[in-house]
This record gives structure tokens, sequence and C-alpha cells, in this order.
């Protein structure tokens, strides 16, 4: 019999190496995510956070390294494809369209589904997010910053992800509203969804997070558990204003 209740790790970054054009920004970064787990990367501005993100999605230029998911092999595979296999990804930039509604923009995320699960999704993550539901007709361009925020979420839960990475998703939004965030991304986590959470608001994101990772000039300098972390004297004098 396996006694071992270790979770299964759901990705693995491996001595990864990874730029823009001849720029090289990430120095062999290495980093690990057990299924169930919310993993927070925290950094200075410019260290690679983004990069880091996506570079495991497929949009930068990886000299070396390996980025695995569920043992299988993403670097080399495309954005379509790697979304396909249950990794979804909410950049930091307000990524809806704005013109079309937010039923579409839902609808839009879940292209590659069949009508019914389409329907099924929309109705499940305009429930988690009640505003959606009020404003499903309403075009996402008039909606404000924090609600397009949940609309990126939702959108990118479309695909019934397994790994559910956020960059920044706090950036620009009032206290209250990054609450309710916060609040919405533990209840995600709750629905089977692992994350990884790329934030300024360290202390707040290793307030929640199992296992943090801090990035320092596209290397990793510190990880331990987001409680170690947040006692750790050097995070907290160079990451959480102490
Ligand atoms: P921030 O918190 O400011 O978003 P970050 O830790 O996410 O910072 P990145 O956005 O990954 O950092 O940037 C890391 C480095 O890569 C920076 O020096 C940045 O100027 C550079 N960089 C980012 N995007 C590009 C790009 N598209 N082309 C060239 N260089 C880039």
């Amino acid at each position: 019999m396996n006694t071992d209740k270790t979770p299964p790790i759901l990705l693995e970054v491996i001595d990864l190496v990874a730029g823009y054009g001849p720029t090289e920004v990430l120095h062999k970064v290495s980093l690990n995510i057990s299924s169930g787990q919310i993993v927070t990367l925290i950094g200075a501005n410019g260290a690679g956070k983004t990069t880091t993100l996506r570079s495991i999605f497929g949009q930068t230029k990886i000299w070396k390294g390996s980025v695995k998911f569920l043992g299988e092999e993403l670097v080399g595979q495309k954005a379509h494809k790697i979304a396909r296999i249950g990794l979804a990804f909410v950049p930091q930039e307000r990524s809806v369209f704005p013109t079309l509604s937010v039923r579409e923009n839902l609808e839009m995320g879940g292209y590659q589904l069949s009508d019914r699960d389409v329907k099924e999704r929309i109705e499940y993550i305009t429930n988690f997010f009640p505003i959606l539901k009020e404003r499903v007709s309403q075009q996402a361009g008039t909606l404000s910053g924090g609600e397009r925020r949940m609309l990126a979420i939702g959108r990118a839960l479309m695909i019934k992800p397994k790994l559910l990475m956020l960059d920044e998703p706090s950036l620009g939004l009032a206290p209250k509203v990054v609450d309710l965030l916060f609040d919405r991304i533990q209840a995600i986590h709750k629905e089977d969804v692992t994350i990884l959470i790329v934030e300024q608001n360290a202390k707040r994101a290793l307030g929640i997070a199992d296992h943090g990772y801090v990035l320092e000039l596209g290397q990793i300098r510190f990880d331990g558990s987001g409680k170690s972390l947040l006692a750790d004297p050097g995070v907290q004098a160079a990451y959480l204003g102490a």
C-alpha cells in the first residue's frame, strides 16, 4: 500500500535561462509547485517575476532549462496548447476585451469547450463572482478596475485549470477591493485549483502562501514557507518594509 501522502509535483521549473531577444533575464531559475499549494513569487521591480510566468507559459525566448507540468515538457509548446493541458495565466495588463460584454469575454475564454460546457462554466463563474452575474450583459470596458480583474480571472477559469498563474492581481486596486480579490483567490484555491501568484504586495501574498520564492536580478535568492519568509529579517528588510 502506498502511504506516501506527499501531493504530486504539478509544476517543475528547472534551471531556466530565458529572456527577450538578446537579453537574458532569468539566470537558472528553479522552482517547484505541488498540487494543491498556493505559491508566491516576490521580488523588486524588474527582478524577473513577470518573465518567469511568461516563460512558463511559452511567451519568452528560452535558452536553457526545462518547465514540466505534470511531467510534460512545456518548453517549445505554444500557449494555446499549454492552456489545453490545464494551465491558465492572467497577465498583469487588464486582459479583457473592452467592447465585448462580460458574457462574451467569458465565452472567449472557453472557445475550446463545447457549448454546453461554456454555459455551465459561465454559470459557475458568475456564481463565484456575483458582481459579474449582475453585469453579465454589460460591456467589459465599462467595468471598474476590480471588476475587470475579476473578469480576467473568471475568463482564465473557463478552462477549469489545474494551475492558475496570476500576475500582480492587486495592482492599482483600492484596499477593500484587494481584500475581496484575495478572498476570491483563496476560494478558487479551495475548489482544487493550485495557484502561483506574483505580487508586489509581498506581505499579503506570503500571508496566504504555502510556499514563497524571492527573486532577485533573475535568480532565486530565498525560498521557504510563507510563514518563515514573513518572519525572516532579510526578507522583512528588503520586501516587507520593516
Ligand atoms: P515588475 O514588478 O516591475 O513587473 P518583474 O519582476 O515582473 O517587475 P519583469 O517584468 O519580468 O520584472 O522584467 C525583468 C527584466 O526584463 C527587466 O529588466 C525588464 O526591463 C526586462 N523586460 C521585460 N519585458 C521585456 C520585453 N518585452 N523586452 C525586453 N526586455 C523586457
